[in-house]
């Protein structure tokens, strides 16, 4: 039997912004096909199962409503909602050796609670699989440790990755305005949440930005989060785990140069670390494999 791991205690309270019905992809159990089926046939919505997963409309899911509540939970009640929708944002992982369960940096309240709300208890929830090598377990050993370290800093952190963290930020900072991204944000099928929270970090002025990360706590999350998205798996198996990291990070501090205020910071770093799991952002961000090694100044 594999052992059930975390990085540490699960808490949340769900805020219902309705926003981990867009941009997710809700995969459905094998059973739950034809329930779904059944709901969207009574609420008369079409076609709502596609490749095993809930239909996406626009970036949303179908049952979502104009005010961003769920259908199926105002028609049937929360115990008839898909599993995957009611365990949300605990996420789980089925590594070969352990099943990793934590808390998804994307949800949109997460930053809210993630220091001192009330502790959830998981239950017995989906997981996907996610076999690790041993090499790779341990790079992203290496890096969990890195950013866990007491008195750690996202400048230390990008410091110890790359060599050189202020070059970092500023070839960073002109990277972003130079990719294409307001196209991919404004384009039909991209979640509201998306455009909503990214759209002006797409717009950034191109005088180079000062880095705000006046709150220890919002430092602290932001560091939280790049653990989390390492642990639970959340980017492209193509990209290494220092890559993953550089990703997080960068966003973080392309957030703080559009958002001063925690309670704008927060949604907008969700969203990021939400939308870069998509082939198509992370395809803007990175076009080509040399791009990456620009940033951290191997040119
Ligand atoms: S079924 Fe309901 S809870 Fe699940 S993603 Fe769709 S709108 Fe959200």
């Amino acid at each position: 039997m594999p052992t059930i791991e975390t990085l540490g205690p699960l808490r949340h309270i769900c805020h219902a912004s309705g926003g981990c019905c867009q941009g997710n992809v809700a995969m459905l159990k094998k059973t739950e096909e034809a329930q779904v089926q059944r709901q969207a046939q009574i609420l008369q919505i079409p076609d709502p199962v596609h490749d095993g997963a809930i239909r996406k409309i626009g970036g949303s899911c179908t049952f979502l409503n104009p005010e961003h509540l769920c259908r199926i939970h105002a028609q049937f009640g929360e115990p008839n909602k898909p599993t995957v929708c009611k365990q949300f944002p605990l996420v789980a992982i089925h590594t070969e050796e352990e099943i990793r369960i934590g808390v998804d940096p994307g949800c949109l309240s997460a930053w809210k609670t993630w220091k001192d709300g009330p502790q959830i208890q998981p239950g017995a929830l989906i997981s996907t699989k996610n076999p690790i090598s041993q090499q790779l377990r341990q790079h992203e050993q290496k890096l969990l440790d890195l950013l866990s370290i007491e008195g750690a800093t996202i400048y230390g952190v990008i410091e110890k990755i790359t060599g050189n963290a202020t070059q970092f930020y500023q070839r960073w900072s002109k990277h972003l305005q130079s990719v294409p991204l307001i196209d991919i944000l404004l384009r039909e099928g991209t979640a509201p949440i998306f455009q909503e929270h990214l759209s002006p970090i797409a717009l950034l002025s191109n005088e180079s930005p000062p880095t705000l990360f006046s709150l220890p706590d919002q430092e602290e999350w932001v560091l939280e989060s790049a653990q989390r998205m390492l642990y639970l798996r959340f980017l492209s198996k193509e990209l290494t785990p220092h890559a993953t990291i550089l990703l997080c990070l960068g966003g973080a501090l392309a957030c703080s140069w559009a958002y001063t205020e925690p309670s704008t910071f927060g949604p907008a770093f969700a969203a990021w670390n939400r939308a870069i799991r998509s082939n198509l952002l992370l395809k803007t961000l990175l076009p080509a494999p040399q791009t990456l090694a620009w940033l951290v100044g191997q040119d």
